[in-house]
């Protein structure tokens, strides 16, 4: 009998959905621990909460991190700091998370999508400055799968115009752009602590800045307005409870406190398939700008569909055949091809806040956004966490090369 070839064997490559591919361990259960002995699960009273903070801020050199419940939260809350009145503009990605979007819409904020870049599928200064408008009241950029944006470009740009940039680093944690960490470049980083992202707490967010007055709205906004330690405090405006519990901020502090092992682990591998995916005519590995480090929240490779029979829908079926579950074209379709954003399904019938938007604001027609349907096309993304191995690598790069002659036109 023929010896099965490696490549035959069917390999289970960890998952970031459970412990095979998460790092919790006795520092996580011995905090939650501490919490739970304590008896004090609220962050207004108990020190987690606020060493995660203030750990969170070290970590990344800037002046303030509040921790709150999610990527969306953190969200809502910077869009709630920057206070825009209704039917204003916000100019976002077309190519996002929809926990990205809605906080504008329960903010009044009409959403703007940007194209994007089709080989990074991050905006640049050049599709973000055809958006602006009399209207825009800030600009979120999106650093998508651990890859900084050009952000050089980007705030010149809005410095010039006087337009406030909000970092969704939810996917980016420990990205440097030149000296900088992605989420510290712009007014406000914006973070999520979720199952899938590089550090989490089940369901969890943060939001940095080194302004005075955002860090003391957020604080704020976080905590229902009321002005914790003022003289005479009242509920200043309208906002909501946004808190994270210590219980949360007990895991996620141990989660920082591993957070540079977690990226080096990553990047150490991604730079191993990089090394092994070259020269596969029509599959081309992530674009990373000269001045940036990419912390690889996923691994992504473009398939050009001129060489290789089906592109990246063909290349994840040959994959999925190996266990090796990659998501072709990523989220399918734009966020503003969901119903939500078709049929403006948002507050009662009112439509709002499209309702109030200027004439031409509101451009959700895919024909109109050419670079982001050839991003979303060409995109295989390959899941990547930090319990990845050289043995897992090698096993994905052996597949995808067969897999890439299998299909050759
Ligand atoms: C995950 C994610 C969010 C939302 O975070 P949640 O914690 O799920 O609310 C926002 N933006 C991007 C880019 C994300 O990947």
């Amino acid at each position: 009998m023929t010896p099965v070839a490696k490549t035959e064997l069917l390999m289970s490559l960890p998952s970031d959905q459970d412990a095979s591919g998460r790092t919790f361990d006795e520092t996580e259960i011995a905090y939650v621990t501490e919490v739970l002995k304590s008896g004090t699960l609220t962050t207004t009273k108990g020190k987690f909460g606020k060493m995660l903070e203030q750990k969170f801020a070290e970590k990344l050199g800037a002046k303030f991190a509040y921790a709150c419940t999610s990527g969306s939260a953190a969200i809502h809350i910077a869009v709630a700091a920057i206070n825009p009145e209704p039917g204003d503009e916000i100019i976002t990605t077309s190519i996002t998370d929809m926990g990205a979007l809605t906080p504008l819409m329960y903010r009044g904020v009409v959403p703007v999508f940007a194209e994007v870049d089709p080989k990074t599928l991050n905006v640049t200064a050049e599709t973000i400055e055809k958006k602006i408008s009399e209207r825009t009241k800030a600009i979120i950029v999106t650093h998508l799968f651990g890859n900084p944006c050009e952000m050089g470009p980007i705030m010149e740009l809005a410095r010039e115009k006087g337009i406030p940039v909000i970092e969704d680093s939810a996917q980016t944690f420990l990205a440097k752009k030149g000296d900088a960490f992605a989420g510290t470049i712009g007014d406000i980083g914006c973070f999520s602590l979720q199952q899938g992202k590089h550090m989490t707490t089940g369901e969890g967010g943060m939001v940095v800045t080194n302004d005075e007055k955002l860090a003391r709205k957020m604080f704020l906004y976080i905590n229902k307005a009321w002005g914790y330690g003022d003289a005479n405090p009242d509920h200043y405006f309208m906002a909501l409870n946004y808190r994270m519990s210590e219980l949360q901020a007990a895991v996620a502090l141990g989660q920082l406190e591993k957070l540079e092992t977690c990226v080096a682990n990553r990047q150490n591998t991604a730079a191993l398939l990089t090394e092994l995916l070259q020269g596969i005519d029509g599959i081309e590995t992530p674009v990373i700008a000269p001045d940036a480090t990419h912390t690889y929240w996923k691994y992504c490779l473009s398939v050009d569909d001129s060489k290789i029979e089906g592109g990246s829908v063909g290349m994840a079926q040959l994959l999925k055949e190996k266990n090796i579950f990659s998501a072709p074209r990523y989220i399918v379709k734009p966020a503003f091809m969901c119903q939500v954003f078709q049929e403006k399904n948002t507050l009662g019938t009112s439509q709002f806040p499209f309702n109030l938007a200027r004439e031409g604001a509101v451009d959700y027609e895919m024909e109109n956004y050419p670079l982001t349907a050839k991003a979303l096309h060409d995109v295989l993304v390959l899941p990547w966490n930090e319990k990845y191995t050289e043995e897992h690598v090698r096993y994905i790069a052996d597949n995808v090369r067969i897999a890439a002659s299998r299909l050759r036109k």
